[in-house]
């Protein structure tokens, strides 16, 4: 999505061979013209996979996940990092360990919301390890529900999160793809070249 990776070359900060900042416009100030652009672009990706409701983690991936749920006409639901008084009832659990925070914590959902009819997308902000991913996977597997994909805004290509979900047979469709942060630069994958399979 060029317009994705615009902003990311524009309002973007590496912070390091592995981290990128995007606080700029997606995990503090939000630009919700982008998030539109995004809730549009994964719509019309998963458009013919019948997404019954979408599934993300609070707090980054509540933006994106809205507008996309807005244009699939399909609720979100995010997984809580922390324990809501109000939700006593009925929970799955995962366990997460936090690529930036490099500690584990858990998540969890409302069992009551998701279904085993249900067929869901899942989205998050970053893909990096796969972790968090994969601990949104086991909450709509403990649910009975089938997951029919994994949408990411941006996706660090040279960190394994993309091998491991597709070793699971799970489609992952990431919006921007990054090959590197070397040298405080950040360098997209080559989409003609992938396509020729190099
Ligand atoms: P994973 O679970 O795939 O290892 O990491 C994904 C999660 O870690 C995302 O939900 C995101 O919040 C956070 N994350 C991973 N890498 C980055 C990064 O380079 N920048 C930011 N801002 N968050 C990241």
């Amino acid at each position: 999505m060029e317009s994705l990776k615009r902003k990311i070359i524009e309002e973007g900060r590496v912070l390091s061979e592995s981290v990128l900042k995007v606080d700029a416009f997606l995990n503090h100030q939000i630009d919700p013209f982008l998030m539109r652009e995004i809730g549009k672009e994964f719509a019309a990706r998963f458009a013919d996979d019948g997404i019954t409701k979408i599934l993300t983690l609070e707090s980054s991936g509540i933006a994106p996940s809205v507008m996309a749920g807005l244009e699939l006409n399909v609720p979100v639901i995010f997984a809580r990092k922390r324990k809501s008084l109000t939700m006593t009832d009925g929970l799955l659990n995962a366990s997460v360990y936090s690529f930036t925070k490099q500690e584990t914590s858990e998540i969890s959902i409302a069992s009551k919301y998701v279904s085993p009819n249900d067929k869901i997308l899942i989205i998050d902000d970053f893909l990096a390890n796969g972790q968090a991913a994969l601990a949104l996977i086991k909450l709509a597997e403990d649910a009975g529900a089938q997951v029919s994909g994994i949408g990411i805004v941006i996706e660090k290509s040279f960190q394994k999160g993309r091998n491991l979900l597709e070793y699971k047979g799970i489609r992952v469709e990431s919006l921007a793809r990054i090959q590197s942060l070397n040298d405080g630069k950040v360098s997209f994958v080559n989409e003609t070249m992938e396509g020729i399979g190099l």
